[in-house]
């Protein structure tokens, strides 16, 4: 978290607001997120540069410089990049990361209460070498169910596992792993290289079709995922595993079980409807 739906909201949030904008004042309040660049550099290197482009890979924000230079911030847990057009309030403040001011009294304020991110500062040679060793993006339209099947065909991992590992494929983590298996019927620790191509077909469209949907709904705020205007998402409320164990299948009734063997995530699935070890009956 967040995962493709929820940085691609933050994306197209800030990309109409920062393109064009030159940054100035940049401010670093703690360092322990940076990698692969210094404090000294990361401020020389914004201050005064202009935005040039707002895009996302995986899971990453990449902010493009005039110079070059790729500003790539990934929020996991507790991180929210958002611009603010007004004074921070008390609590905004506690655990903002990095403020850059864009003019015009607006600012783009990195926020994290863990500290559980990362922000890097890449040339576009390393840039490209980094992008290059992730996995393909599911939502391109070039990317279809046969690279898809091409990707996963080598792994003996558990399914779940796979779709999840970011040289594979971009942008799936947890959530919209759970709710792609589920959707596709597709028990989570079935081998990889062992799904027939019906299901991977399935897969494959369900993958393609649980994030558009959460992208249509600005993504999913459990906690402290947060767009790029500060609103929360909305797809918790089109979960249909990810955090029902115990609850009832939407499709069967059936109890939903949650495991953590697969994977050491929490992985919930509905037996009946998806296959895989039937769960001990209570005594
Ligand atoms: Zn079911």
């Amino acid at each position: 978290m967040p995962e493709l739906p929820e940085v691609e909201t933050i994306v197209r949030d800030l990309r109409p607001t920062l393109i064009g904008r030159t940054l100035t004042n940049p401010r670093l309040h703690h360092t322990n997120v940076l990698r692969q660049v210094s404090r000294a550099r990361l401020l020389r290197t914004l201050a005064r540069n202009t935005v040039v482009a707002v895009d996302r890979r995986a899971k990453h924000v990449v902010i493009g410089l005039d110079s070059g230079h790729r500003l790539v911030v990934q929020p996991r847990m507790t991180g929210s990049l958002i611009v603010h057009d007004r004074r921070l309030t008390r609590e905004e403040r506690r655990y903002a990361v990095l403020q850059v001011s864009l003019g015009g009294g607006s600012q783009l304020v990195y926020r994290d209460m863990r500290r559980l991110g990362t922000i890097w500062l890449l040339d576009e040679k390393g840039w490209r070498a980094y992008s290059a060793r992730i996995g393909p993006e599911p939502l391109d339209p070039a990317f279809d169910a046969a690279a898809f099947a091409q990707r996963l065909s080598g792994s003996r991992q558990a399914i779940k596992k796979a779709i999840m590992d970011q040289r594979r494929l971009a942008g799936v983590g947890n959530i919209y792993a759970n709710e792609a298996l589920f959707r596709a019927r597709i028990d989570p620790s079935r081998r990889a290289d062992r799904l027939t191509p019906r299901d991977s077909q399935a897969l494959f469209d369900a993958v393609r079709s649980v994030l558009g949907d959460a992208v249509a709904a600005r993504g999913t705020t459990i906690r402290d995922y947060r767009t790029g205007t500060g609103q929360r998402g909305s797809f918790q409320g089109g979960l249909e595993v990810y955090g029902r164990g115990g609850e009832p299948c939407v499709r069967c009734g059936t109890g939903l079980v949650t495991t953590h063997t697969i994977d050491g995530r929490a992985t919930t699935w509905c037996w009946r409807c998806q296959g895989g070890p039937r769960p001990a009956r209570k005594t």
